[in-house]
């Protein structure tokens, strides 16, 4: 497959990722897989970003892969822009949450669209409302976020009007991978899950490109650690706890004695996170614990500390970026979910078994975590080796599906085949 393409023009694709790291970084990997393949690309952002870090890190991924066009996008001059690229485009990728906008001026220039899903396929399925969807194990009714019953819900009112436009699309490009979830690929390619479904894109686990070290903290402290012995503690890019929880986490920490990792955010958006850890943990705390563990705050290289011999353990919010990120890596995580898709992520992720689960522990941040349970949920994670093997065999699965051949790497290259043709 491989040895046509480079022999013609190579495809133009359209990249139109959405708001939010969790959204932008997948756009990103998926770019430089598509780069390392021969694509030309042109990358529409919004402009300004809501978070400080989208910033740098497009700017980033600009310098480091100057072949990539930029465009500030405007849905208004969208039809121009995408008329008049030279060469013309041959595909559209666009984040799910902009489908129906791009379906309809993608279907008025005849480029076709793909939409790129940034949640897991049993989210996906899930999104038509039904609980028992054919084919699959019937999702609890728990597992539907509340917001999903509010139909005047933001996130609702975004999903039931930008489905439709998922019939349309020439296919859905996923971040995941088909060893990891057989039953519920199988069951909404099928057709079972989904009405009308395009063909669902396992491609994943999306690939890291390397980034460029001293634009984030460094964290030598790591490097001095036994192997696997570190507790990563971080909920993702915009996920900030309450002054409370974060008190009792500190508590289960420094109860259960493990070594930690642990970053810390106390407001949604990056730009207005200025609370200092004193104030948030106690002078104390930071003082007895400082032997075991290290706090910090702001933006850290996640896929970096994954990636280091010293971390054993993962506490997650299951952002599906980072449950990716855990499974390509084969580390144990406990999954503590607390809004939006993360419930299905985390049964997902259980599922598989990659980790383990919180059912107990509320939903949308509604109860207060004890720092007793906080350790013995540690101890559960840390101390169990079949958990331990199993994770490292998702891991060895990840590698081979987006290794040469494998399953994501033969779906992938399909796609930009298709392109060529
Ligand atoms: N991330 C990171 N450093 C941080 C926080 C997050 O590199 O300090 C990355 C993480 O590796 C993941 C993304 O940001 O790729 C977050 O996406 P995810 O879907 O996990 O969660 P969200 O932030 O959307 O809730
Ligand atoms: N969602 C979905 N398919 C996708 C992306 C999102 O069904 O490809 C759903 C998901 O269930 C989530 C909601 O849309 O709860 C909002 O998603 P988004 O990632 O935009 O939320 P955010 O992470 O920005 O809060």
């Amino acid at each position: 497959m491989a040895d046509n393409i480079g022999s013609q023009a190579p495809p133009h694709i359209a990249l139109f990722p959405s708001a939010g790291m969790g959204h932008l970084t997948p756009f990103l990997r998926i770019a430089s897989m598509l780069l390392s393949n021969n694509c030309m690309l042109t990358l529409f952002t919004a402009h300004p970003t809501v978070f400080a870090t989208e910033s740098t890190y497009t700017s980033l991924f600009l310098s480091t892969h100057p072949q990539h066009k930029h465009i500030n996008r405007h849905v208004y001059l969208l039809h121009p822009l995408l008329s008049s690229a030279s060469p013309s485009f041959s595909a559209i990728f666009s984040d799910f949450s902009l489908a129906s906008t791009i379906t309809q001026v993608a279907s008025d220039l005849a480029i076709p669209n793909y939409i790129v899903s940034t949640t897991s396929p049993a989210k996906l399925s899930s999104s038509s409302f039904e609980v028992n969807i054919p084919g699959l194990t019937p999702l609890s009714i728990s597992s539907i976020p509340p917001l999903f019953f509010d139909p005047n819900h933001l996130f609702t009112a975004l999903i039931v009007s930008n489905a439709p436009a998922f019939s349309e699309a020439k296919g859905i490009i996923i971040n995941t991978f088909d060893w990891f979830e057989p039953e519920t690929l199988a069951a909404v390619n099928s057709g079972r899950a989904l009405s009308n479904p395009p063909p669902i894109l396992p491609v994943g686990p999306l690939e890291p490109y390397e980034l460029s070290k001293d634009q984030f903290q460094s964290l030598p402290w790591l490097d001095n650690q036994p192997e696997e012995s570190i507790v990563y503690v971080s909920f993702g890019s915009r996920t900030a706890m309450s002054k409370d929880q974060i008190r009792e986490l500190a508590d289960g920490l420094e109860r259960n004695g493990c070594r930690f990792l642990w970053v810390i955010k106390s407001s949604k958006v990056d730009k207005e996170d200025n609370q200092g850890l004193e104030d948030l943990l106690g002078s104390s705390f930071l003082k007895r614990t400082r032997n075991k563990g290290i706090v910090v705050k702001g933006w850290v290289n996640q896929q970096e500390i994954l990636a280091h011999p010293a971390t054993g353990g993962f506490i997650n919010h299951c952002g599906w970026n980072s449950a990716m990120e855990a499974a390509s890596r084969g580390m144990p995580l406990l999954a503590w979910r607390q809004y939006g898709d993360q419930r299905v992520n985390a049964e997902v992720v259980e599922n598989a078994g990659l980790g383990i689960g919180a059912r107990d522990w509320g939903w949308d941040v509604e109860l207060l975590v004890k720092g007793e349970e906080i350790e013995r949920k540690i101890g559960e994670m840390m101390k169990n080796e079949k958990l331990r093997d199993r994770a490292r065999k998702v891991g060895e699965e990840a590698r081979k599906a987006r290794g040469t051949g494998g399953s994501s790497d033969k779906v992938l290259l399909g796609v930009i085949e298709v392109l060529n043709l």
